[in-house]
C-alpha cells in the first residue's frame, strides 16, 4: 500500500487529473453489507482499480477548481501512524495532546496572538467559523446565553462578513440560532476586498439603531494552502476565556484528576462540541517539521506568482479577457464570445472531462468566469501553459468550428 501510494504521488503527472466514474464502477458500490471477511489484498485490490483512479485530482498539479490543498507525502505518512495509535484527542494526559498544543502555539505565533490564545483542531473552516460565532455570541452576551439562549440578548446582536465571504458564515449564523438577517455582507471595493469605509460606517449606523455589533469572520486552515492532508481546519480563539466558557461542562465521566490518566486539565472537549477526536495535529506537526514555515511560506509565494504568470499569458491572448484582478492565488477569465456564460461553462466542463486541467466556474459582476485557484505545491508554470492552451483550443471549437 505504500508503495502504491508513493508511486501514485511520484507518477501523479501521468494521469488525467479527473475522469468520469464509470457506471460499472460506481455500480460495485451498490453492493450488500458483506458478512463475510474478504482478504485485504483482494480490498487493496479493489481501491486500486475502483476508487484511486477516480478521486477529484485535488494531488495533481493541473487542479485548479474550487481551493483543495494538495496533500503532501510526509503528512501521509503521519496519517498512518495516527491511525496505528488510534489516539483519542477528546482529552486525558497523553502525549497527543501536548502535539495538539504544540500547533497551538505555533498558531499563535504565526498570527501574532497573545498567551491566553486558545485553539482547537476542527474539520475544516465551515466548522472553525461555526465554532466562532458561538465564541463570539458568549463573548457578546455572557455565560448565561447557555441557558438562556440568544432570545435573552438584550439588545439584537449583528455580525459582519465581506459580500464574496464564503456561505459557511451565513450557515454559521443560522445554525448557531443567531439567524443569518443577523449577518451584514459589506460591500466589497474593485479589487474585491472589504470596503472599510463602508464597514465603519454601517457599524456605526447599526449602534445608531440599538444594535451590538459582536462579530467579524476571520478563517484559516492547515488543509489548503498550508498543504497538509484533509481533513486540517483550526479555530484560534483571541480571548480563551471565552472559547473554554462556551463550551466546557462538567459531566461525572469526565472528571478532572492532578494525577493518574485522568490529569492534564483543560482538554480539547473544553473548546469545542467534539468529545472523541481524531490526531489531525500529527500530520500538521510532521507538514510543518519536514518542510518548516519557511518552505511552506515560499510555496504560497510561488502560487501567488503562477497566478501572475496566467495573468500575464491572458492579457497576451487576445481571445481571453481577465475578469477581476490577481491580487492573491485566484484567476477569473473567459474565453471571448457572444455568448460567453454558455461557451465558458462548456469549456470548463470539456476542460475537466479532458483531464487536462480542473479549473471551476464563478461569476463575477454577473458574468460567468472560468476561476483558477492555485493552490498545490506541484504546480509549474507548464501546468499554466497546458490551461491556457486548451481553454483556446476547446473555446476555438466551439466557437470557430471551421478554423479549428
Ligand atoms: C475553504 C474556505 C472555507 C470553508 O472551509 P472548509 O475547510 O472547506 O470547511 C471558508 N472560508 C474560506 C475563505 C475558505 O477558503
Amino acid at each position: 500500500m505504500l508503495d502504491d501510494m508513493l508511486d501514485y504521488i511520484e507518477r501523479i503527472r501521468e494521469r488525467p487529473v479527473w475522469q468520469p466514474i464509470p457506471d460499472s464502477v460506481r455500480d460495485q458500490f451498490r453492493a450488500a453489507l458483506p458478512s463475510e471477511p474478504t482478504e485485504l489484498a483482494q480490498v487493496h485490490d479493489e481501491f486500486m482499480r475502483l476508487i484511486l483512479p477516480y478521486a477529484t485530482g485535488n494531488t495533481h498539479p493541473g487542479f485548479m477548481g474550487w481551493v483543495h490543498g494538495g496533500g503532501n507525502p510526509a503528512g501521509m505518512l503521519a496519517e498512518m501512524l495516527a491511525a496505528g495509535l488510534n489516539a483519542n484527542l477528546g482529552g486525558r494526559d497523553h502525549m497527543p495532546l501536548e502535539v495538539e498544543r504544540q500547533i497551538l502555539h505555533w498558531a499563535r505565533e504565526i498570527f501574532g496572538f497573545p498567551e491566553n490564545a486558545t485553539g482547537l483542531f476542527v474539520t475544516g473552516t465551515s466548522m472553525a467559523n461555526l465554532l466562532g460565532v458561538l465564541v463570539a455570541r458568549t463573548a457578546a452576551l455572557g455565560l448565561g446565553v447557555r441557558y438562556r439562549g440568544v432570545v435573552s440578548a438584550p439588545k439584537p446582536l449583528v455580525a459582519y462578513t465581506s459580500a464574496a465571504a464564503h456561505g459557511c458564515i451565513a450557515q454559521a449564523m443560522e445554525i448557531s440560532g443567531m439567524g443569518a438577517a443577523s449577518l451584514r455582507a459589506i460591500r466589497t471595493n474593485d479589487r474585491h476586498e472589504l470596503d472599510l469605509d463602508a464597514f465603519a460606517r454601517t457599524i456605526a449606523e447599526d449602534r445608531r439603531a440599538g444594535l451590538r455589533p459582536f462579530l467579524l469572520a476571520i478563517a484559516f486552515d492547515f488543509h489548503k494552502w498550508g498543504q497538509v492532508p484533509y481533513d486540517a481546519g483550526f479555530i484560534l480563539v483571541r480571548n480563551g476565556a471565552w472559547h473554554q466558557l462556551t463550551f466546557a461542562s462538567a459531566a461525572a465521566y469526565l472528571r478532572r484528576e492532578t494525577r493518574g490518566l485522568a490529569a492534564g486539565s483543560p482538554w480539547p472537549c473544553d473548546f469545542g462540541p467534539d468529545l472523541s477526536r481524531g490526531f489531525r495535529a500529527l500530520k500538521t506537526w510532521f507538514t510543518i517539521k519536514v518542510h518548516g514555515a519557511r518552505q511552506i511560506g515560499a510555496v504560497i509565494s510561488q502560487t501567488c506568482a503562477l497566478a501572475q504568470y496566467l495573468k500575464a499569458r491572458i492579457e497576451a491572448t487576445p481571445s481571453l479577457e481577465l475578469l477581476a484582478p490577481v491580487a492573491l492565488n485566484i484567476v477569473c477569465f473567459r474565453y471571448r464570445s457572444d455568448e460567453s456564460d454558455r461557451v465558458n461553462a462548456a469549456i470548463v466542463a470539456d476542460l475537466q472531462e479532458s483531464g487536462i486541467a480542473a479549473p471551476s466556474v464563478t461569476t463575477i459582476n454577473g458574468r460567468l468566469a472560468i476561476r483558477a485557484a492555485i493552490v498545490n505545491h506541484r504546480t509549474e508554470e507548464r501546468d499554466i501553459d497546458a490551461l491556457i492552451e486548451a481553454v483556446i483550443r476547446l473555446g476555438d471549437a466551439r466557437c470557430q468550428p471551421d478554423a479549428a
